[in-house]
């Protein structure tokens, strides 16, 4: 484990050097490919080392079931408008989008080329000082002209404000918490995320523009946080990848259940179309959430993408691991107020066909904001 972390310091140094390079103009979406590529696993020897620990964490089926839960805090950069309004997001949309990660992350609509990974999000609910405490954050940048002109930069050649900026302005503890910048605009993207090698660095965060935040792409970039590689790694366009299996920057996505496909397929959505690069229909990377598609078919993880997340949180994202991190200890139950709808003040009883409003009052409370969770023998639309 040493020598894993004394690799890791090193990727994070050269990953920082490489925030100064120029880099060409990337197209509007994820902007993962115009990050530096010190922040990729191009190191062949830490990717062998990590596909061996993928085929010992295959062999062991106790430890893929383990439950795996990170804690999400949400900095929300907005404009000055009032919140529920425009790049000033209601607490409601972040909800949603934990829900929407959860539902995605845990094949909500059984896609039968998919599956279930054991990665769950939370909203955190307790800061690194214990204190129970929303983690939802929202800083009015309405003062900022070059913020409300340009939004922010993703390296330093363009304009806007820096991350730099953003994190000396909000940041939960790296160590403790997976930090979520939504922002008005990212110059030349729509979202981008760090791959786990800077875990518990400051520069580990996905930054997302707020129209994206319910949406496929904050799904993909959360994908990329847990180390996927785009499922079409190693085309650029119409090519198809060098290698049919390859693993690593420019070769493939070192994930032998998602065939090989040419990044432009977005222009074509059929989902029976023919895979050029494969010659055959298996079009199901048309549903994968780490290809480029719409946001409703960006959804799905294969059985192997799945085993690379889980290995990533299991030997890298080890800061999240229950064990170790004070966020998990003392977390309270869910509570609720119960109210009976149109009942007469005082009423301590229910009639037939009463309806009853649920009003979710929990404190210090891991919530994932999934359907499917009423409580035993109430009706999901709230009646006895
Ligand atoms: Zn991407």
């Amino acid at each position: 484990m040493k020598k894993i972390t004394l690799f890791l310091l090193a990727l994070a140094g050269q990953f920082s050097f490489a925030q100064n390079q120029q880099m060409e103009q990337p197209a509007l979406g994820c902007g993962f490919d115009q990050l530096p590529s010190q922040n990729k696993f191009v190191n062949p020897h830490f990717e062998s080392k990590f596909q061996e620990r993928i085929a010992a964490t295959n062999k062991n089926v106790k430890k893929t079931a383990r439950e795996r839960i990170i804690p999400l805090v949400f900095h929300v950069f907005h404009q000055g408008e009032t919140i529920g309004e425009g790049t000033n997001i209601s607490n409601k949309q972040i909800y949603e989008s934990i829900k929407l990660l959860n539902d995605r992350f845990g094949n909500a609509d059984q896609d039968p080329n998919s599956t279930a990974t054991n990665i769950k999000f939370v909203l955190a609910t307790k800061n690194a000082a214990g204190v129970c405490q929303e983690g939802i954050v929202r800083v009015n940048m309405a003062s900022n002209a070059n913020y409300l002109a340009n939004g922010t930069q993703m390296y330093t050649s363009q304009p806007g404000v820096s991350y730099e900026t953003l994190a000396n302005a909000s940041r939960w503890d790296h160590s403790q918490f997976y930090n979520v910048y939504v922002v008005n605009k990212i110059q030349g993207a729509t979202g981008y995320a760090m791959m786990p090698t800077g875990v518990g660095h400051y520069y580990d965060r996905i930054v997302i523009r707020y129209l994206e935040l319910n949406s496929g792409i904050y799904c993909h970039e959360m994908g990329h946080a847990m180390n996927l590689y785009h499922s079409f790694e190693g085309s650029t366009g119409t090519n198809c990848p060098p290698e049919t299996n390859g693993c690593g920057s420019g070769l493939g996505d070192c994930v032998s259940d998602t065939p090989p496909h040419i990044k432009s397929h977005v222009v074509d959505n059929a989902l029976n179309a023919l895979n050029t690069c494969t010659q055959d229909n298996n079009s199901s990377f048309k549903v994968n959430a780490m290809t480029y598609t719409i946001s409703d078919y960006m959804k799905c993880f294969t059985p192997q993408q799945s085993l690379r997340m889980e290995t990533a949180f299991d030997e890298l994202r080890t800061n999240y691991h229950r064990e170790v991190n004070p966020y998990f200890n003392e977390t309270n139950a869910p509570t609720a107020n119960f109210l009976i709808d149109g009942a007469v003040p005082g009423l301590k009883y229910l009639c037939a066909n009463n309806s009853v409003t649920l009003t979710n009052i929990s404190t210090c409370f891991l919530n994932t904001f999934q359907a499917n969770s009423a409580i035993e023998g109430m009706k999901r639309n709230g009646r006895l």
